[in-house]
């Protein structure tokens, strides 16, 4: 009787709308049958009780026909798959001297190379930490990660961070953010531990400083980490920081520490095209042990620009959503809780139209706002289209300054602060900065 699921699943392939087959029914397998019990294998207590909720009558009656029996109908949640996915590999043992190593071990277990999607914008990034990873201390040194928010450097970095220790056991890793370490420092400083603090810090193997823009304007703790990272540096230990900025746009940070960040490797991570979206969305799912119809996995990836976690965000809202209200889940279902929640994040606008609206309002060329034209009749026009795509679209500062004729993303910050100061005080700027927005409106 091993082929009676096989035999129902073809059943209802039949009978049911073909997202919702695909989604619960198709990853599921039969565990057992026996005494007339017929026990399903899920691989998430989501889908169980989903297909409990919705399905168990019909199944039952499908499979009573076919056995011309009355059944008892059980699903099973596949915990091993279900935890295999979830934490790769370590050995309890080698989790344990990780967890000892690693301060507060603020490490995430779902944060490894293994779930992290690789796609054009993110491969150079990707193969830089693995190199890092690899050989700590090695090749790049330091490694700057930089993107925009939720594009996946706190996942690489922490990646970094779980390698390193999983291939050594006894390595001395310690990743924080930025802000912990300020705060760690003060907190040292208050109890008169400071040499305690150092011998911590300056005693690693790899240190990763996540978000290291929060220590910009902080005096004594840029001191304290500029002898930190010349100490580390000069032991050939392994540094790796983050920012959301390139090193010499943070404002207020030293200059010898943006020097510095500048001597190793520089990475950037940029937007995920529309391809990588959806890569990431079936793994997020996978994961999770759930899978995504394609059509709201498409609705997501072109409704979300960039962020990432944003994406995770509604991906989750969606499955909750689904679940308690009793549907499945497809693209009305996934419009509607879009719509009600996630209506302010999401961007309608992208540079194409931007630069369409403007060069249509303003009667430029096509070519204008790319070209190097210095034309005054055009630069107005150019910044108030970079200055949009900075505030409207989640493309990053490089990316923006690439589609307005591949100029530097310094050019998009300038014309930015120009256009928002010009604002306040030009009337003329401002009434065709209203225009514009009505046009696309924002
Ligand atoms: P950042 O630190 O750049 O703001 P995070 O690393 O916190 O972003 O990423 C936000 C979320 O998106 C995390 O849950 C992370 O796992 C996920 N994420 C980002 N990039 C990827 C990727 N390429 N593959 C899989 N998940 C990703
Ligand atoms: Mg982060």
């Amino acid at each position: 009787m091993q082929l009676l699921w096989e035999h129902c699943k073809k059943e209802l392939e039949g009978k049911i709308d073909r997202h919702n087959y695909n989604s619960y029914i198709k990853p599921t397998k039969q565990l057992q049958y026996s005494n007339n019990k017929l026990s399903i294998l899920v691989p998430s207590t989501y889908l169980a009780d989903w297909l409990e909720k919705h399905y168990l009558t019909m199944i039952r009656s499908i499979i009573n026909h076919q056995t011309a029996a009355e059944n008892k109908i059980t699903f099973v949640v596949d915990s091993a798959g279900h935890k295999e996915a979830h934490t790769p590999a370590p050995a309890q043992a080698k989790k344990k001297a990780a967890k000892a190593k690693s301060d507060a071990s603020q490490l995430k277990s779902q944060h490894s190379f293994e779930t992290f999607v690789v796609g054009k914008c993110n491969e150079f990034a990707y193969a830089s930490a693995l190199a890092c990873a690899k050989k700590p201390g090695a090749k790049y040194n330091p490694l700057f990660l930089y993107g925009g928010v939720g594009l996946g450097k706190t996942h690489l970095m922490q990646s970094i961070g779980r390698y390193i220790l999983d291939k050594n056991k006894g390595a001395n890793v310690l990743y924080l953010s930025s802000e912990y370490f300020v705060n760690q420092m003060i907190s040292a400083m208050q109890k008169g531990q400071m040499d305690r603090f150092r011998k911590k810090y300056r005693n690693l193997d790899a240190l990763l400083v996540d978000d290291i823009q929060f220590i910009a304007g902080k005096d004594r703790s840029q001191e304290e980490f500029f002898h930190t990272f010349n100490t580390l540096f000069e032991m050939g230990k392994q540094i790796i920081v983050s920012s959301d900025q390139f090193p010499k746009d943070i404002k207020r940070l030293e200059e010898r520490l943006k020097s510095r960040f500048q001597w190793g490797l520089i990475a950037d991570i940029l937007p995920p095209s529309f391809e990588t979206k959806i890569a990431i969305i079936n793994k997020k799912a996978e994961l999770n042990g759930y899978m995504m119809p394609l059509e709201v996995a498409e609705y997501l990836a072109q409704t979300i620009k960039s962020n990432i976690r944003e994406l995770e965000g509604c991906m989750a809202r969606i499955i909750a959503y689904a679940s308690l209200s009793g549907r499945s889940v497809n693209l009305q279902l996934a419009q509607e809780t879009m719509d009600g929640v996630y209506s302010e994040a999401i961007k309608h606008v992208d540079v194409a139209m931007i630069q369409k609206v403007i060069t249509s309002y303003f009667d430029l060329k096509r070519y204008d706002l790319k070209s190097k034209s210095r034309a005054r009749k055009v630069v107005v026009p150019r910044q108030i289209a970079m200055y949009l795509c900075r505030e409207y679209t989640d493309e990053s500062l490089p990316r923006i300054g690439e589609l307005f004729g591949d100029r530097d993303h310094s050019t998009v910050i300038h014309s930015h602060k120009k256009i928002k100061r010009e604002l306040e005080v030009n009337t003329k700027l401002y009434n065709d900065f209203k225009a514009v927005t009505k046009i696309l409106e924002l």
